[in-house]
């Protein structure tokens, strides 16, 4: 069973099962019992992106730079936005670009880490089956033998890439179950509720507004404008399920854990136009998978993100914090902070494009935007984010059920679970796995959760998983090596009520005469992979314009 809650049987799935089945007689998945031994404290480090650095941009009065280096132009942020901008200007021939990132490393959210037994992501980890209209997203996955070629104008995913099964189990009442739509143990009327919901979700992928577009569709910007549809952005999703009579606590659960680990968002709080999105808008047709499959890698976007930048002439420029960007006589200049010799330079280019968020982006427009601090501190929510990679030691003790999947789901637990890396990996033996853990941050506001986040110790951090884990793996932390936590401060955009169809939006994304131009996808709306690639599409689409 699939997310969304449809068998599935095809003869490609049956190839996968038969890869992950060739690891599992080989040994791949032998979790032969060590000896276990008491420990008081697990090693590990907090990581993840540099508050510190960041928080100079609020805090420190940097000088103006003496001198400015001439570019033609400048990418701000080197995430997926940033990154997917670089690539299309290069393919379309524009030299001398170059992207400034503050990190030591590029990708953004798509971070990635590796020890010597894998990689494994620090943040974005799959991407599902895109939509067959994405043409440039499917020649650039084509470009990254993602896609290994067509079959009756299908797309053929490489097998390599396509989750192999069990592709993801639940542990609810006592068991845990294949999928994470909750079936084992449910009631009949339970049952009957997740059948509806996913016949109403099935009906609004198909349905389309009156100017004839997706009622939801990948970008969130091509979907129909039909008051129809966009008057589900004034309302909670928790709002609207309940107007459908939906009530099962099971179906509450699961509807929460989806807005919740696409979102950082609870039902309560999300949009019920987003919600919505997260289950209609996915429609893509494959030769060999199902629109609901997903693709993913040992360093989850972190693969994607390395694609990007492969054979790109842009220059990358990293631990380069912007602080000051500004529109200046036709230019743009642009002051940044080199956070090695810890010295202020300058840029002065034809053409900026800036792919950062935009609480940060206020900060840098300063003068040349005044009114946009404003409109970000009253439209703009970002939701905090943890995740962990703990280096677990074979054997660690099962409940009943499904074995170890790539997704690891426990129903109403405290985080969202854990993906487990190595499982794409086709080896003989893993003696250790690196399972990666999820959890947004709740508190009484996202800012309060961000200052208990920032406060809170490493052996805190691996408690608070431990007390969520062990209730799956009795014996982790006699298992546990180490645990390295990231900290993601702002990790996404939250799509509350009003955000995704209201005029901030709108009036956020509009470049800034004819040389400042956004991408990032807090102003796309949703934080998904597909949105990042089209923001950097787009913005160099006007950069080129403009040139
Ligand atoms: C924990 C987590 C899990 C996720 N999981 C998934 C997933 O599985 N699939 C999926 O599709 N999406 C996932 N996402 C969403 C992910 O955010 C997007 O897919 C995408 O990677 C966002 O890219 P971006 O470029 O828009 O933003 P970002 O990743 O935020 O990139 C912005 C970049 O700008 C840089 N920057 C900021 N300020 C400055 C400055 N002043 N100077 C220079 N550089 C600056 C930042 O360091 C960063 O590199 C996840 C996100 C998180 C946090």
């Amino acid at each position: 069973m699939n997310r969304n809650g449809d068998i599935i049987q095809t003869g490609n799935m049956e190839r996968r099962q038969f890869i992950r089945w060739m690891m599992t007689v080989s040994g791949g998945l032998g979790l032969g019992m060590t000896a276990c031994r008491s420990q008081s404290k697990i090693p590990g480090s907090i990581v993840g992106a540099s508050a510190a650095i960041g928080h100079l941009l609020r805090d420190k009065v940097f000088e103006r730079p003496a001198i400015f280096e001439e570019r033609k132009v400048v990418i701000v942020g080197g995430g997926i936005s940033g990154l997917s901008a670089a690539m299309h200007l290069g393919k379309s021939g524009i030299a001398d670009v170059l992207l400034l990132e503050l990190e030591a490393h590029t990708g953004g959210n798509a971070a990635s880490g590796s020890n010597e037994y894998s990689k494994f992501p620090y943040g974005a980890h799959y991407v599902p089956i895109p939509n067959n209209q994405l043409t440039e997203y499917l020649a650039f996955l084509e470009e990254a033998g993602v896609i290994t070629g067509y079959e009756n104008g299908l797309p053929v995913y490489n097998e390599l890439y396509l989750c192999h099964d069990p592709e993801d189990r639940l542990y609810i009442n006592g068991k845990w179950q294949e999928g994470i739509v909750p079936n084992h143990g449910l009631s009949a009327t339970s049952k009957q509720q997740f059948t509806r919901f996913f016949e109403a979700m099935a009906r609004m992928r198909r349905e389309k507004g009156k100017d004839g577009k997706d009622a939801f569709a990948i970008p969130v910007d091509l979907s129909s404008a039909d008051p129809v549809y966009t008057a589900l952005d004034q309302l909670t999703f928790k709002e609207w399920l309940a107007q459908q009579g939906f009530n099962a606590p099971e179906l509450l659960w699961y509807a929460n854990y989806c807005t919740l680990d696409d979102f950082g968002t609870t039902i309560e709080q999300i949009s019920a136009w987003a919600g919505i999105h997260y289950f209609a808008a996915r429609k893509g047709l494959a030769a060999n998978a199902h629109y609901d499959d997903v693709l993913t890698w040992e360093q989850g976007n972190g693969f994607l993100a390395e694609q990007l930048i492969k054979s790109n002439p842009a220059e990358l420029r990293t631990n380069s914090l912007v602080i000051a960007v500004a529109a200046v006589n036709g230019k743009v200049e642009i002051s940044y902070y080199d956070v090695l010799n810890k010295t202020v330079k300058g840029l002065r280019c034809d053409q900026c494009i800036i792919a950062a968020p935009q609480f940060i982006n206020a900060r840098m427009l300063g003068s040349t935007d005044p009114e946009r601090v404003g409109k970000v501190q009253a439209n703009m929510q970002y939701s905090p984010w943890i995740v962990a990679n703990l280096k677990v030691k074979a054997g660690l003790e099962e409940r009943n059920g499904v074995d170890l999947s790539w997704d690891n789901v426990i129903y109403e637990g405290n985080g969202l679970g854990y993906v487990d890396a190595g499982h794409q990996k086709i080896s003989l033996s893993q003696p250790v796995k690196n399972l990666t853990y999820y959890k947004p941050l709740k508190g009484t506001s996202n800012a309060e959760a961000r200052k208990a986040a920032l406060a809170k110790p490493h052996k805190d951090w691996v408690d608070e998983i431990l007390t969520d884990l062990q209730k799956v793996h009795p014996n982790l932390e006699q298992q546990l090596l180490q645990a390295d936590i990231a900290l993601w401060g702002h990790a996404m955009i939250q799509p509350l009520p009003g955000w995704i169809w209201g005029e901030a939006r709108k009036s956020l994304q509009r470049s800034i005469g004819n040389t400042i131009h956004f991408a990032h996808t807090d102003i796309a709306g949703i934080s998904i992979f597909e949105e990042a690639f089209y923001q950097g599409l787009n913005a160099a689409g006007q950069v080129k314009r403009f040139l």
